[in-house]
């Protein structure tokens, strides 16, 4: 039976958020019989797994973001719209935006991804921030670059110390990039350009509750990734819990019976918890499906909602589990391989409802994990169909290197970036180092 709400007209979707998941649905629809809607808050699509490369000054914002309506050019049946969405009425059909206005649909894919979460202290979010939108990216640049010129100026040692210290709460794959990357930026970017300060004795910590960085990763490469850090410069704190932060620095609790103690600093970086998008629960509210710890919507098997097949929730919003003939359902992580995989079955699931097909439950193919440490450092986990192959150091800094680039969005932004980065990796410069808007501290 074809489930087309508007006989004889052509079947309204509405796509909420242009990340990997709703980015890879529009575009799976491009030939099918309906008109879409795309909404997002932001007027471009962001490549976050290179965003630590904008806050630490190696890449500027354009090289990793593409204005969504630029990517839309050519499939006319796709209207992009800026706008944020703040409710779904699931009973009128359509979502609410803050400005008041409503956009109707027949079927909707909810993808508005995760956001920030301080396991209950949000105060701690103005001292250290997190990196998930590019203004998060321009905040922790200017934080970064303004304490080597407030250290400069310093001439009390223990506040410019302060100055010196910067800390990255959370090693999974984010904070262990960020905290090479900053290593990097201090031993061979900044020294020879301060005459008061050396920049290379930056103290760099990172802080890690669990017993190792790279959880997600076999143990084998959270040792290497971990020897590699500490190579960089890196202080690696692991099984170290973080219990206070304020603008003076962060005080840490370790497990055993090592004291707590605290770490003076002015730089703090965030990348330690995720949360769903706040429009997960309005959603489940909406509809009377569950969220689980995190606010990630659960899903059936086929991505949609109970007793709401029109409405499917994907990526990071989606607590979902991966279908594959003969295993037990596993649950899929919040990953771009898993939002983009997502996006596809969610919108040949909207092309089989309009023909009247059964829809399809949801396998994740997972072809493993990556991350950088800094420049020649990387690990790499990949699942092939004869196992796992795992390496590390500069081969799989170069399988890191030519990975991104090719998932980058767009043959300019692929040339920059491949610019930028050989440019970088000659000369340890960093050029995206411009922080505008600066206000000078005034005497009282
Ligand atoms: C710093 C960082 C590094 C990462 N590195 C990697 C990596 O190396 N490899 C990897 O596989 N994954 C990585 N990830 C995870 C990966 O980016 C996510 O899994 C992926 O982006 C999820 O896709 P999504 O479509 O669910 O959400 P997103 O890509 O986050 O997209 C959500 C979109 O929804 C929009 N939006 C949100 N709320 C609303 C609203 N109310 N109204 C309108 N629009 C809204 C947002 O503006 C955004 O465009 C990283 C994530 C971060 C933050």
């Amino acid at each position: 039976m074809p489930k087309n709400e508007n006989p004889g007209l052509r079947s309204k979707v509405l796509i909420v958020g242009c990340g990997f998941g709703g980015l890879e649905a529009a575009r799976a629809l491009a030939h099918a019989p309906v008109d879409i809607t795309l909404v997002d808050r932001a007027n471009h699509h962001l490549f976050q797994p290179l965003l630590y490369q904008v806050a630490t000054a190696g890449l500027s914002a354009p090289a990793i973001a593409a204005p969504v309506r630029f990517l839309f050019r050519k499939q006319p049946n796709v209207t992009s719209l800026l706008g944020e969405v703040g409710a779904i009425d699931a009973a009128q059909k359509q979502a609410r935006l803050i400005d008041g206005s409503a956009l109707p649909y027949d079927h909707l894919i909810v993808a508005a991804g995760a956001t920030h979460s301080y396991f209950g202290h949000d105060e701690w979010s103005a001292h250290a921030p997190g990196l998930k939108t590019l203004e998060d990216a321009f905040e922790i640049r200017r934080r970064l670059l303004l304490a080597f010129e407030s250290a400069e100026k310093e001439s009390d040692p223990a506040r410019r110390e302060a100055w010196l210290t910067f800390v990255v709460i959370g090693g999974g794959p984010t904070g262990v990039e960020m905290a090479g990357t900053m290593a990097e930026i201090a031993r061979h970017t900044l020294p020879g350009e301060f005459r008061h300060i050396d920049p290379a004795r930056a103290r760099i910590v990172l802080v890690e509750g669990s017993p190792r960085v790279l959880q997600a990763m076999p143990e084998s490469l959270s040792a290497s990734a971990q020897h590699q850090l500490e190579r960089l410069g890196v202080e690696v704190h692991v099984n170290a819990r973080v219990t206070g932060i304020d603008a003076e620095g962060l005080d840490v609790d370790p497990a055993g019976d090592a004291p707590a103690y605290r770490i003076a600093a002015r730089c703090i970086v965030w990348a330690a918890g995720v949360a769903a998008s706040p429009l997960g629960r309005q959603l489940a509210e909406a509809t009377g499906t569950q969220v689980d710890r995190a606010g990630r919507v659960v899903v059936l098997p086929d991505l949609s909602l109970p007793g709401h097949p029109e409405i499917s929730v994907i990526g990071d919003l989606a607590a979902a589990q991966s279908h594959a003939p003969g295993r037990e359902p596993r649950p899929v992580p919040g990953v771009s391989p898993a939002a983009k995989q997502m996006g596809r079955t969610a919108a040949g699931n909207i092309e089989r409802r309009l023909r009247g097909e059964a829809t399809q439950a949801f396998r994740y193919r997972d072809y493993g994990n990556l991350a950088t440490i800094g420049r020649n450092s990387a690990v790499v986990d990949l699942a092939t169909p004869v196992g796992p192959v795992r390496f590390s150091g500069v081969s799989a800094w170069l399988f890191w290197l030519f990975a991104h680039i090719y998932f980058l969005i767009g043959f300019r932004n692929r040339l920059v970036v491949l610019f930028d980065w050989a440019s970088a990796y000659w000369s340890a410069q960093r050029y995206a180092r411009v922080v505008a808007g600066i206000k000078p501290a005034r005497s009282p």
